[in-house]
């Protein structure tokens, strides 16, 4: 059985009875807003609750998980937290031979008698339900000048002065004696 997979006929389960499991998942790295986030650690500890009743099996994942990228304003590195809480349920009496349900099986199990719980997989989509709509370095966040380039956090640039920041000047007066991007030094 690959990573991150576990049987869940390993937990014991009785009828009526429920148990629970603390597993290592890794997380794959996510894409938002273009811009790529890293899980660190990359394995979360999750939690996962099986409640077992004539029914069927109820799921429960839980995990916090914290992954660092780009501002998407000012591409300081930053971070993006999220907390997992999460619920699947199947029915008993399926089992693989059965056309797929999605009232009756829970997508993330597989094998002969649906015990094999994917919860890498599980765990991936549910980190993208709870995804924010962007990532800041922090709220307020001034961004990058769309013109310059410079980090409006440090404080306004100069665009809008005609001569021009100085501090600009002697970067592009160095950049000239160096020779531009084509090196040519004397
Ligand atoms: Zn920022
Ligand atoms: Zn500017």
């Amino acid at each position: 059985m690959s990573e991150g997979v576990i049987d869940l006929r390993r937990l014991d389960l009785a009828p009526g009875a429920g148990a629970r499991a603390d597993v290592d998942v890794p997380l794959d790295p996510i894409t938002l807003g273009g811009q790529r986030y890293e899980p660190e650690p990359p394995e979360v500890d999750a939690r996962i609750d099986v409640a077992s009743s004539g029914s069927g099996l109820g799921l429960r994942l839980r995990f916090a998980a914290s992954l660092r990228g780009p501002c998407q304003r000012c591409l300081a590195p930053s971070a993006l937290d999220v907390v997992v809480d999460a619920r699947e349920f199947q029915a008993s009496g399926r089992g693989e031979a059965d056309e797929p349900d999605e009232d009756l099986d829970c997508e993330y199990l597989s094998g002969p008698t649906r015990m094999e719980l994917d919860v890498a997989a599980w765990a991936r989509d549910a980190v993208a339900e709870v995804l924010p709509m962007s990532v800041l370095c922090r709220e307020e966040c001034a961004g990058l000048c769309a013109r310059c380039g410079a980090d409006l956090n440090a404080g306004p640039c100069d665009c809008t002065d005609d001569e021009g920041d100085p501090r600009w000047a002697a970067l592009a007066e160095l950049r000239e004696r160096l020779g531009g991007d084509e090196g040519a030094p004397e």
